[in-house]
């Protein structure tokens, strides 16, 4: 089976549409960054709030609520109302730490990629399990203790991750918070001024590390991050696996070529799945297998 140019239009089509809805969620999300008065928005996406966000994902402001002792209804109640509904969509339509690693992936899409078999790809999940359910008891033991009065003892104890033990390290906060605000503080000069650099602490460099980790990560895996470490992915991908609206595969056009799979950006195995609707907690719906394939097989289902 043969891919028409057709289909390869297509789908170059929707990804242009994607990173235009990407680009202007990401400029809804960073209004204040244009003097525009903050709006609240809890969306299922990582957004660590800075001086410059209008908005907070709703993992971040989970631990934010549980390291201060408040039972977080509000983004709990965002991941299921969301996830029920559209799924993981915001991953592929609305997260910018989602719109970086797909412009990453696309200026590098040249270098052969790493696609791991499903054992692999089930065994990094599971640390990026450990990583969320490991945040959520930390954020809850911090809360306990910050409920029984000792929080100056509990802040001073966990210091930098006191407040949320997953934003501090997370990427997107490298990326979006911490290197604005080295920009803004500082300058441009500041940035790449050995001496400044110097002054900055320890905590900057493990932050660094962990940024350049991800970057390696997602040039050789695509939405490697995504896939595998996010919280938010791992959340939404629990919840959203049975979501009203995802994609399935109509039989009697299916000629089993394979290509939904190959463009598949989160490596989902579309033909191993009832053809009803894909269930699996690591589709976006991104809509690129819609896009690319030859016989119009798959569609958008709702329900
Ligand atoms: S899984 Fe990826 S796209 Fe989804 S919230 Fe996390 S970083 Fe963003
Ligand atoms: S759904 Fe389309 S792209 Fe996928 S195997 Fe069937 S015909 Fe090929
Ligand atoms: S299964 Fe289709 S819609 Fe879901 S992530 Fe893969 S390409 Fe995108």
């Amino acid at each position: 089976m043969t891919w028409h140019k057709k289909d390869k239009v297509n789908m170059t089509k929707l990804r242009l549409l994607r990173i235009f809805v990407q680009f202007i969620m990401f400029l809804l999300m960073n209004l204040s960054f244009f003097l525009i008065g903050a709006t609240w928005l809890v969306l299922p996406v990582v957004m660590p709030k800075s001086i410059f966000t209008t908005s907070e994902g709703a993992f971040d402001l989970l631990q934010r609520m549980l390291t201060t002792a408040i039972i977080p209804l509000v983004p709990l109640a965002f991941f299921f109302i969301i996830g029920a509904v559209f799924g993981r969509m915001f991953c592929s339509w609305g997260c910018p730490f989602g719109l970086f690693q797909d412009i990453i992936g696309f200026l590098t899409s040249k270098i052969n990629k790493y696609e791991p078999t499903k054992d692999s790809n089930d065994s990094y999940r599971q640390i990026g399990e450990f990583i969320t359910g490991g945040t959520v008891l930390v954020a809850v033991v911090i809360g306990i203790g910050v409920g029984l009065g000792d929080t100056e003892q509990i802040r001073a104890s966990f210091g930098v991750f006191s407040e949320q033990p997953w934003t501090a390290l997370s990427p997107a906060t490298f990326l979006f918070t911490v290197i604005p605000l080295l920009f803004y503080w500082g300058g441009i000069e500041s940035f790449f001024n050995l001496n400044t650099l110097g002054q900055i602490d320890i905590f900057f460099w493990i932050r660094f590390i962990i940024f350049a980790g991800g970057l390696i990560l997602i040039i050789y895996v695509p939405r490697g991050w995504c896939r595998w470490f996010c919280p938010v992915g791992i959340i939404m991908g629990q919840i959203g696996k049975n979501s009203m609206i995802g994609v399935g595969r109509n039989i009697t056009k299916c000629t089993h070529c394979g290509i939904c799979e190959d463009v598949c950006p989160m490596g989902v195995r579309i033909l191993s799945h009832p053809p009803e609707k894909v269930r699996s907690e690591h589709c976006t719906l991104c809509l690129d297998c819609v896009a690319a394939c030859p016989d119009d097989a798959m569609e958008i289902k709702y329900l």
